[in-house]
């Protein structure tokens, strides 16, 4: 492995592998290394994006959409249409919601090859393990790098190495594939027999669907929990993965030193709903961006902070603080089922998709 480049990119997922390839983009050496063997492998992911149009609604500040999406129609797996969110006691509330699947491998591959044409040096197989200012230790050599992205997950050695928090909510998140056709809508169920504190999900793909589901500090274990879904469903079960999900909104601190955090690394993901493909995106682009100007025009580092708050954090913020108020109420069956009657589709639509953001 090279011993120096300019900016050494931790994580080739889409917050990594996007900022790799803005910073390669302007003649930066770019190196993106990921402990996977495959990028993309495994798979833990709900494997569902909304379209440009709704992101475009849902975070009207955020730059670079038309650049970075709509993505290429050979990775959809499924054009979605809408969603049901399905109450604790089984009653349907429909909204609209345009969005698409994919194969969350193929997507990582597709964004990691995009950094590559750019002039990125991609290494897989390759663990970060620590820095000391500009030198970063991995398990295949030292190497230099004038700027660190850390595009490593919600778990992230990198921020902890330069002393950043992590995402102070950590949710377990279980998915799975389950053969068949399930039409293009989504179906999200609440209840705390199914998923306390969040929701379980079908999400319809080409000849199967993703199904999973995401909780908040569960006293059964995600696993357990999926079973007995999938059991309850007929469902039988391929390629379980288990995660965590970011859910307080993001970090305080986004840089520090040389170092820069990016999507579930700096808690970048839209805490209502769990999504945070698109967001990692959005900011990994604007981290790769920060570094370039940095390098090349001695723009401070900082200016990072503040073009990703512009960009999202409202948004962020929002989502965190309703999800922090819905927690209370999916703490109970009783109050769940009253509050989804109360609020309707267009109401629960607003709270998951929106943050609470779009008004009724
Ligand atoms: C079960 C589940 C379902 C989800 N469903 C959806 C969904 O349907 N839609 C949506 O938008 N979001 C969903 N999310 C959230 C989404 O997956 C994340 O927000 C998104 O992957 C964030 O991208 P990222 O690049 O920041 O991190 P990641 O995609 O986690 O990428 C981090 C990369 O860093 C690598 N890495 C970690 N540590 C090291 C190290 N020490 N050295 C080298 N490499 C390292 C990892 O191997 C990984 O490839 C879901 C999450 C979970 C857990």
């Amino acid at each position: 492995m090279q011993n120096r480049c300019d900016v050494i990119v931790v994580g080739a997922g889409p917050a990594g592998s996007t900022a790799a390839r803005y910073a390669a983009e302007v003649g930066l050496d770019v190196l993106l290394v990921d402990k996977k063997r495959e990028i993309g492998l495994p798979v833990c992911c709900g494997e569902f994006n909304a379209s440009p149009a709704v992101l475009a609604q849902a975070l009207p500040n955020a730059p670079g959409l038309d650049e970075l999406f709509p993505i290429d129609p050979g990775l959809v797996r499924r054009t979605i249409r809408g969603a049901i969110a399905i109450s604790p006691k089984g009653r349907e509330y429909e909204f609209d919601l345009s969005g698409y699947t994919i194969d969350r491998d193929a997507f990582d591959r597709h964004l990691a090859d995009a950094a590559v044409r750019e002039g990125a040096v991609l290494s897989p197989d390759t663990t970060f393990l620590g820095r000391e200012g500009r030198r970063v230790r991995t398990s295949r050599g030292d190497i230099e790098a004038g700027v660190v992205i850390a595009a490593d997950g919600p778990l992230s050695t990198v921020c902890r190495s330069v002393g950043m928090e992590r995402s102070a909510v950590l949710a377990p998140a279980i998915t799975c594939r389950v053969d068949g056709e399930f039409g293009d809508r989504l179906r999200l169920f609440f209840g705390s027999s199914v998923a306390p504190g969040g929701y379980a999900w079908v999400f319809p793909k080409r000849g199967c669907a993703n199904v999973g589901l995401g909780v908040q500090r569960p006293a059964t274990p995600v696993p357990i929990l999926l079973r007995a879904f999938l059991s309850h469903n007929g469902f039988a079960a391929r390629d379980i993965q288990a995660g965590f999900v970011p859910v307080s909104g993001p970090i305080r601190e986004t840089g520090r030193e040389n170092v820069l955090a990016v999507g579930d690394a700096a808690g970048h993901v839209v805490a209502s709903n769990g999504g945070g493909i698109a967001t990692a995106m959005i900011c990994g682009r604007l981290a790769g961006l920060a570094a370039a100007k940095h390098l090349l025009h001695g723009e401070p580092l900082e200016a990072y902070e503040r073009e990703w708050r512009s960009a999202i954090g409202r948004e962020l913020l929002a989502a965190a603080r309703t999800k922090r108020m819905a927690d209370r109420v999916l703490g109970s069956d009783f109050l769940l089922e009253g509050a989804m009657s109360l609020l309707d589709g267009r109401g629960i639509r607003n709270v998951i998709v929106f943050g609470g953001l779009q008004g009724r």
